[in-house]
């Protein structure tokens, strides 16, 4: 089996999956000796609140700065920290971000977007990876990034639209 959908079902246990990608990403951070400084932790924590993409102006509006009112490159930099350590990922045609349900392991995301409800999900596929490759080899180019973001209905958004 080398396809794999992960579009959470309408039943997962949310609280549970956010604190446990939270947890994971701490002793990732740790192993490395990355610090996850307290903005970090607040835009990765923004990013686990749900499966949907966001970009940089809703991230800083979701944020309880407690008075404060920190500079957008405040946002940017702990998304880059984020991002290089696998955390998260940054979704070009949307330009948003989401957080990486794997994270700790290096891997290429490819990803699925909902046009109707905008829940985001990563997939894995080996195929696409061998099949881009492949085409590149052929034609004598080095790729350095494969970009792969599919848009469409999730499975619930197709349910109800045909209910
Ligand atoms: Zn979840
Ligand atoms: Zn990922
Ligand atoms: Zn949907």
């Amino acid at each position: 089996m080398t396809e794999t959908s992960a579009f959470p079902s309408t039943t997962h246990d949310h609280a549970r999956c956010r604190s446990e990608a939270l947890a994971q990403a701490e002793a990732m951070l740790a192993r490395k000796k990355a610090r996850l400084t307290p903005d970090r932790r607040a835009v990765l924590e923004v990013l686990l609140d749900d499966h949907q993409a966001q970009g940089a102006y809703d991230i800083m509006e979701r944020i309880d700065w407690r008075g404060r009112r920190p500079a957008p490159t405040v946002i940017y930099r702990a998304l880059d920290f984020l991002v290089s350590h696998g955390l998260a990922h940054k979704i070009e045609s949307l330009n948003a971000f989401m957080a990486c349900p794997h994270a700790g392991h290096e891997h290429r995301p490819m990803i699925m977007i909902c046009t109707n409800c905008s829940q985001v999900a990563e997939f894995a596929s080996t195929t696409i990876d061998k099949a881009v490759a492949k085409a590149a080899k052929d034609s004598g180019f080095t790729p350095r990034e494969t970009t792969v973001e599919v848009t469409g209905l999730c499975s619930h958004c197709r349910e109800s639209a045909t209910a």
